[in-house]
């Protein structure tokens, strides 16, 4: 090798040193983003540039993260997981990228809620009615709504897209019982014909009311929902998070298994003459500490409003509604 050679050579050498420097230097320590690049060592500019060309050519070129979500627009709260899963907080996602997305793939979700005893009363049509205006606006949605007395089912109009379907299940005589078996009927049902019907579901509490849109950014394989009430320590990430079952989903697939497993663990409890401390909130979070939930829908997705409102939280999606257990509870 001559003189010129040695210097492109060592030219070539600095070059790529100040571009690796540049890229190390650019990331956000706090946010675990290496993922954004297949290759953390490679500049953003080209793995971007690619993602581009290749979502021109084919129309059905799967949605990658990094295509519709920015971490960086929420530098003040937890937005990714370890283990790489987005928190959905509000001004992280681009709204228009996943609209299309979703539109053209022409998906349909599911929505399951159960109303038995006085639940159907008291929380059904708060349910549905802003269900209907908020819930995957634009998309085909079907509501699966279980009761233990279908003639007390008000008839409520729903948009074009929507459509719902009420089964009668065989009511449990102690609340507890009830929400346990939540988790037996729903996997039932997606194995009778859910799984045939949506491209994602949501099981999703009838005592918390929509508030806001609730759309396209929240679906994912297997979707876990922050737990109001434990909101200061899910800032802690080495404890890791706390979840909540009022609301979870994923594929049918993926819920069919969470059912499965939670109902695994319920079935074993009972034989051993124990119950959970929270029923099933404890069989879930089981499940999902083994099993680590794709996405996470931050607390703007479920707040209760009895806690008074952080500034973290700048829109609330669904929110609860009081407490009535004396109201509700313990009559059947
Ligand atoms: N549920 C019901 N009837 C009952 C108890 C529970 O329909 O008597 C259903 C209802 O969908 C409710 C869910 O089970 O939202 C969980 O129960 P609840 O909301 O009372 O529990 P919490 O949210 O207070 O833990
Ligand atoms: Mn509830």
């Amino acid at each position: 090798v001559n003189v010129k050679g040695k210097v492109i050579l060592s030219k070539l050498v600095v070059s790529t040193v100040i571009i690796v420097f540049w890229e190390y230097i650019n990331r956000n320590p706090e946010v675990d983003d290496s993922s954004a690049q297949k290759s953390w060592w490679f500049p953003s500019w080209f793995n971007n540039g690619k993602r581009r060309d290749r979502r021109k050519e084919d129309d059905t070129t799967e949605l990658q993260l990094w295509d519709w979500f920015n971490p960086k627009k929420r530098p003040e709260v937890v937005r990714v997981t370890r283990w790489k899963a987005p928190v959905v907080w509000k001004g992280t996602y681009n709204k228009a990228i996943l609209g299309n997305y979703y539109a053209k793939q022409k998906i349909t979700v599911g929505l399951t809620a159960f109303a038995i005893g006085r639940y159907i009363e008291h929380y059904l049509e708060e349910f549905i009615t802003p269900a209907d205006r908020y819930f995957m606006v634009g998309h085909k949605v079907i509501f699966y709504i279980m009761v233990d007395d279908v003639s007390k089912v008000l008839f409520l109009e729903l948009g074009p897209l929507h459509s719902l379907k009420v089964f009668e299940v065989k009511p449990e005589n102690r609340w507890q019982h009830i929400s346990m078996m939540l988790v037996k009927i729903i996997g039932e049902h997606i194995l009778a014909h859910i799984q045939h019907e949506v491209d994602f579901l949501f099981c999703m509490d009838v005592d918390q009311v929509f508030q806001d849109n609730f759309g396209v950014k929240t679906l994912g394989q297997s979707v876990a929902q922050l737990q109001p009430w434990w909101y200061k320590h899910t800032f802690h990430l080495a404890r890791g998070f706390y979840y909540h079952t009022a609301i979870f989903g994923g594929t049918p697939i993926q819920v069919l298994n969470i059912t499965q497993e939670c109902f695994k663990g319920i079935l074993l409890e009972k034989k051993n003459d124990i119950e959970a401390e929270w029923h099933d909130e404890s069989h879930l979070n089981k499940y999902f500490l083994l099993d680590k939930p794709s996405k996470i829908l931050s607390l703007e997705y479920c707040w209760d409003y009895h806690i008074s409102l952080p500034s973290d939280i700048k829109t609330v999606k669904r929110s609860w509604q009081t407490k009535e257990y004396n109201l509700v509870r313990n009559i059947i």
